[in-house]
């Protein structure tokens, strides 16, 4: 993700104040990446095996058969619709289930299968007819941890003897009382005062230590501590697996203080890139200007799916407003929406339901919509200095390789000032924007 640098009240291109635009936290676009995922991200990026165990040659699957799961188990993958293991869960789930068992830090982006991965392996190495809790998971908030908890649940289907629980806030646990719970997904600010406050864990009998979202982990004030504080209460032979959508040097430090003798897999996130993009920019006196002639290009072309980015939530509620009333189905998403709203909107969007989403910069941030064939800057991308910021332009317009499709990006210029940012851009990716008349849309079509 893009790092933040965003001033709540610096004013926007047009001098207008920015309306206490919100981002959401890493948590939250970590839990709105998974309501709205269903189905695994395909990538043609390569496994790399940063480090791994001397003694043990890593090798790969291409089924669940191959695993050799309880019966009930693989039962339960399967009703999930997992045919074949995802490209990490092929290199990762021979390593996580190996006997002896092999620490490991695994990094890939979200949707790719680390969440089944782990959570499969706490489940082949639980032993039911034991009443104690062998299995402890970690995650950054409350309702990543319920996220974690459907998906055991849902894999654990056929397991019918197995205890789960949360170890979140407004979960009780009184001093003395023994958890018989097999598995325990908690945050690392209650789960350290269940097994150190209230002793209600026995942490010398843990087999599997999870560390789910390091990366949100870390941004989260305290959990670093608190997540080395529960691992030190660990058996030095309890395995030890972190997992991370990214993995910048600071996830990387935490990583390995965690857990020790890794062995260490990535599956880089793939490229954006504009090479299959064509871009233009359209010259605008104003923001009326630059309605006339969205309205004219929509009204000239047939366009598939399209977003508009604008800078702040007063311009895209006011568009939304405008387009409404010339009649288009038009999705707003905005800062003042909850995690379950936008989720709603974007679902619907993806859906089709609307086809024209408008958005602010913040708001759309992590987001992967595949079907959008056109994009259009109402607004171009600036940083709080007001200053091109190019990263959010490429990650607006650009395509991977899994997406390939062709798309267009439409930009609107309004003067001097975001003339400049426009040459800015396109001196930076060193790609033409051509000019586009607003009259005349005929190239585009
Ligand atoms: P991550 O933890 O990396 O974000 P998840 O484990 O949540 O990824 O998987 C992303 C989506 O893909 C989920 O909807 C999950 O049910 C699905 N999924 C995971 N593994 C497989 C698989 N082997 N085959 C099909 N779908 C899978």
């Amino acid at each position: 993700p893009v790092a933040t640098n965003h001033v709540p009240g610096a004013g926007d291109a047009n001098g207008e104040a920015e309306q206490d635009e919100k981002e959401l936290s890493a948590a939250e676009q970590s839990l709105l990446r998974k309501k709205l995922s269903n189905q695994l991200v395909a990538t043609k990026a390569d496994l790399e095996i940063l480090q791994k165990d001397p003694n043990s040659p890593l090798y790969s699957v291409k089924s669940f058969e191959a695993l050799n799961l309880k019966p009930e188990l693989l039962k339960g993958v399967y009703e999930m619709g997992f045919n074949s293991p995802s490209k990490i869960q092929e290199t990762a789930l021979p390593t996580l289930l190996a006997d002896p068992p092999m620490n490991m830090i695994a990094q890939s982006q979200s949707g790719t299968g680390k969440t089944a991965a782990f959570v499969l392996t706490m489940l082949s190495r639980v032993d039911t007819s034991k009443p104690y809790t062998q299995c402890i998971c970690l995650s950054p908030t409350f309702e990543l941890a319920l996220q974690t908890g459907k998906v055991t649940e849902q894999m654990a289907k056929h397991m019918t003897s197995l205890k789960v629980c949360y170890a979140v806030r407004g979960e009780r646990v009184s001093r003395g009382q023994k958890i018989d719970s097999h598995i325990i997904i908690g945050t690392p600010g209650t789960l350290l005062d269940w097994c150190i406050k209230f002793k209600v864990i026995d942490m010398k009998r843990v087999d599997v230590f999870v560390l789910d979202e390091a990366d949100v982990m870390i941004a989260t004030q305290g959990h670093q501590d608190q997540s080395i504080r529960i691992q030190k209460t660990l058996r030095k032979d309890c395995q030890m697996l972190l997992f991370s959508a990214t993995y910048e040097q600071d996830v990387m430090q935490f990583a390995k203080a965690v857990v020790p003798n890794p062995v260490i897999i990535s599956l880089r996130r793939e490229e954006e890139s504009l090479s299959n993009i064509k871009q233009y920019y359209i010259n605008c006196k104003d923001k009326e200007a630059k309605f006339q002639a969205l309205s004219n290009i929509y009204g000239a072309i047939t366009v598939g799916q399209s977003m508009i980015f604008c800078h702040t939530r007063r311009t895209a509620a006011w568009l939304c407003e405008k387009m409404i009333a010339e009649g288009h189905a038009v999705a707003l998403l905005s800062g003042e929406l909850t995690v379950e709203q936008r989720a709603a909107v974007i679902e619907r969007f993806r859906d089709g339901k609307e086809k024209v989403l408008i958005t602010t910069n913040l708001s759309a941030r992590g987001i992967d919509i595949e079907q959008v064939t056109v994009v259009v800057n109402f607004d171009l991308p600036v940083n709080t200095q007001h200053q091109a910021d190019c990263e959010t332009y490429l990650h607006r317009i650009g395509r991977t390789g899994r997406f390939g499709k062709n798309g267009i990006a439409l930009n609107f210029v309004d003067g001097h000032r975001s003339m400049q940012i426009l040459k800015c851009i396109e001196s930076h990716f060193n790609r033409a924007i051509n000019k586009l008349d607003a009259e005349d849309f005929d190239e585009i079509e």
